[in-house]
């Protein structure tokens, strides 16, 4: 091949130009120039200099010779994409939808270079008796500072050139001239940038108990399989997964090979990250937002240099460059934060197993409450399935007490805290032990509720709630069904009836006029906004600063509080309420969470789930800890309503500037698209406006596509691609299209 084209992506992120173009090579650049690389080039009729990074070299011409242009510069301060991270952009946008420079930036999370930061010293290479001999030639007052230097090097022979620049108050020039003499050899090497800690000692591995060595085993032998596919490791919160992540990576590292370990963002906290770094020292590394970029890129680079075998983050460390990747763990899967909100609406899921799959990699999912979809996969044999069912050292589970607030409300208790929690409550005081309250947040925005039954209004097509808006409509957002608001309930005729609201602020508020002296911490986004007050919160919670924690569903990721023996749900089913197919599914998952940080240590827990629907499954089974009851009734639901996993869905997202043209642009395309897939047979619901239906004067519809296949998805997103965006040439369009897979949030 004589390397003379270049199919080159424009770094502009627009469907119109969102396809290769053909450009020269000079002959200069030919022997240079590498696929994924970033170039400038002239585009347009202005010739103006653009970006654009090289999807492939060919000698294949798909235009007339004379109306090609030539490259300008290899722009060598950026960073070029390797092949496979380049086949995983193509892979991202046919599979989620977006264009294929946005899925490049999504997939190479350090664009530029950063100056690599150097380390120098000074060394003697001169002898002991030239050294010597130099010493007796200064004059100690006209070359004091070089009599210094000379000095320091008889004691130590290699010195950190910013101590004598420094502290020695050495002058470069000295320096340079005593280099020139060949006395001394400056020595530069790379510095990395290290967000982690340094110098923690090692700790020898734990004994690992029967079960956990049954895992091990178990997905041992897995690994040795060439196309190891996916393990799901099911284990009770505290049952030991970290240990048992931590005793694969060693093997894996034994073969020579790396790994990578998913973590939410919020769950990534010190105490989790030195559990790591006291296993495998400097050769793990971590990825976070807080990073800075010229510490981002050191990571990469260390991945790349062979300088690291684990990558700790969220999402973006999937990414990460190693040589030769044997293990993807992704911990507490079933976690929200997996999935993207930015266009390619990815899930680390998927992505992860696909590049799995390509690098020959295992994979371990880990959760004590999976997702519904993992724990579908698993019975169905996709997945390897492992299970934990005691907690580490017999720790027992917590006592659990279900509170219906209806009864509290009955008996004339009109405030958030029912009788039980404020008795239980009261007895920790008294020990100085610690308390953790909880408010179920999500979703509650909206919902309307009966105080004295329970009622909670629903759509009559969808069974989902029916949410309300600020024009004091309620709505159902998956069908458009609409009804003015109810002034008293439809069940029972109470007048208590409203949208909930309780915010953590509230419950800090009341609890104090119960308890005066109390001593409270609170985390919620308001009191979380700067980069440490996270963790901040944490420690003072750890450290015994206060008697009660008060926090949204952050509070419940993962911490170990040894001294916490009392859990409250305040209103557990807050987000049993939230218009979506995964309320239930979220509520089991964050009541078993937070019942799980009761009773960590020695002393025995208790949990307190305040409710509104005490019979309800999601409650129920959480209360008694029980994922497999839960599961068998959650996906009957689902299998019944056609939902993931079951069912795949795709949600559609139109945005644009007038109500009326995002109403006709969805009707166009569900209109195309019926035509298009009747032999398919998929289920179109909507279009409807969104719940938020406009954001900064965008207004946004969406509608759903159901179907069991999701290449029947992918291929309606095709057809969408292809028929209602514009194609080469055609006038842009005033209204955006973005694609969600099995959407995490319904819109
Ligand atoms: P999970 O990740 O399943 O919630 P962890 O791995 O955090 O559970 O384990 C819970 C606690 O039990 C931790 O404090 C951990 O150090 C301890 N632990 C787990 N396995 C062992 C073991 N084999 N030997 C000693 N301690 C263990
Ligand atoms: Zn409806
Ligand atoms: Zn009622």
């Amino acid at each position: 091949m004589q390397r003379k084209y270049a199919n080159i992506i424009i770094d502009i992120s627009h469907e119109k130009l969102d396809r290769p173009f053909q450009y020269r090579i000079p002959e200069p650049l030919r022997p240079l120039l590498i696929e994924g690389m970033e170039v400038t080039i002239p585009f347009g009729n202005g010739n103006k200099q653009r970006k654009g990074y090289v999807l492939e070299i060919t000698d294949q011409l798909d235009y007339d010779e004379s109306r090609l242009k030539d490259i300008i510069a290899i722009n060598d301060k950026a960073i070029s994409m390797e092949a496979k991270i380049l086949t995983l952009a193509v892979w991202m946008k046919q599979q989620y939808g977006s264009t294929l420079i946005t899925a490049m930036r999504t997939v190479l999370p350090v664009k530029k270079k950063i100056k690599e930061n150097q380390y120098k010293t000074i060394v003697l290479i001169a002898s002991r008796e030239q050294l010597g001999q130099l010493i007796l030639k200064c004059n100690p007052y006209r070359n004091a500072a070089r009599l210094r230097l000379l000095q320091e090097l008889m004691k130590l022979q290699e010195l950190p050139y910013t101590l004598v620049t420094g502290k020695l108050n050495v002058s470069p020039a000295v320096i340079r001239s005593l280099e020139k003499q060949e006395a001394i050899e400056i020595k530069t090497t790379r510095e990395y940038r290290n967000p982690t800690v340094q110098n923690v000692s090692i700790q020898q591995p734990l004994i690992l108990s029967e079960e956990q060595q049954q895992a091990v085993m178990g997905i041992r032998q897995v690994l040795q399989q060439e196309y190891p596919g996916v393990a799901l490791l099911h284990g009770i919160t505290g049952s030991g997964k970290t240990e048992v992540y931590i005793e694969l990576i060693m093997g894996v590292i034994r073969e020579g090979k790396q790994a990578i370990v998913l973590i939410p963002e919020i769950a990534l906290t010190f105490q989790t990250l030195m559990r790591f770094y006291e296993r495998f020292g400097d050769r793990v590394s971590v990825l976070h937002s807080k990073l800075s970029d010229g510490e981002r890129f050191d990571q990469y680079e260390r991945a790349r240099n062979g300088l690291l075998d684990i990558m700790i983050g969220p999402r973006s460390a999937l990414f990460t460059p190693f040589n030769n990747l044997g293990l993807i763990i992704i911990d507490e899967e079933h976690e929200g934060t997996y999935k993207s909100e930015k266009m390619p609406k990815y899930h680390a899921r998927e992505v992860a197993e696909y590049i799995a799959h390509k690098e020959h990699a295992g994979m371990v999912l880990g959760s004590a409450t999976p997702s519904l979809e993992s724990y579908y996969k698993a019975k169905n044999g996709q997945y390897h399935l492992y299970e934990l069912h005691k907690r580490y050292a017999d720790a027992v589970l917590p006592t659990t007490y279900i509170i219906d607030m209806r009864e509290e409300l009955k008996s004339g208790n009109k405030s958030f805290f029912s009788g039980k929690l404020k008795e239980l409550l009261t007895e920790r005081l008294l020990h100085g032990e610690q308390t953790m309250l909880f408010i179920n947040r999500r979703g509650y925005a909206g919902f309307v509720s009966c105080r004295e039954c329970g009622y909670v209004v629903k759509c009559p097509h969808c069974d989902v709630s029916m949410s309300q808006h600020r024009n004091g409509k309620l709505i159902c957002h998956y069908c458009g069904y609409e009804q003015p608001m109810v002034t008293s309930c439809p069940d029972c005729g109470s007048k208590y009836i409203a949208g909930f609201r309780a915010g953590t602020e509230r419950i800090e508020q009341e609890l104090k006029k119960e308890y005066p002296s109390i001593q409270i911490l609170r985390m919620d986004a308001d009191t979380t906004k700067n980069r440490d007050d996270y963790e901040r919160i944490l420690s003072a919670f750890a450290n015994g600063e206060a008697d009660v924690l008060i926090g949204t569903q952050m509070i419940v990721k993962g911490h170990d509080f040894p001294n916490v023996t009392l859990v409250g749900a305040i209103a557990a089913d807050l987000s049993l309420n939230a218009s979506d197919y995964h309320a239930a599914e979220r509520t089991f998952q964050l009541l078993t969470q937070a019942a799980g940080r009761a009773g960590r240590g020695q002393k025995r827990g208790e949990v307190v789930i305040q409710t509104y629907q005490p019979k309800h499954y999601s409650i129920v089974h959480a209360a008694s800890q029980d994922y497999q009851s839960f599961y068998e009734e959650e996906i009957g639901y689902r299998m019944l309503a056609d939902y993931p996993p079951v069912f795949h869905m795709l949600a559609v997202q139109i945005f644009s500037k007038t109500e009326q043209e995002g109403n006709e642009v969805a009707k166009r395309i569900v209109t195309g698209l019926k035509l298009k897939m009747q032999q398919a047979n998929a289920r179109i619901i909507g279009p409807a406006p969104a719940v938020i239906s406009k954001i900064k004067d965008i207004y946004r519809t969406v509608f759903y596509i159901k179907h069991e296949e999701n290449t029947t998805l992918i291929h309606a997103k095709d057809w969408i691609e292809q028929n209602i965006l514009p194609k080469n040439g055609e006038k842009t369009i005033s209204y955006e299209v973005q694609f969600d897979f099995d959407p995490v949030n319904m819109f």
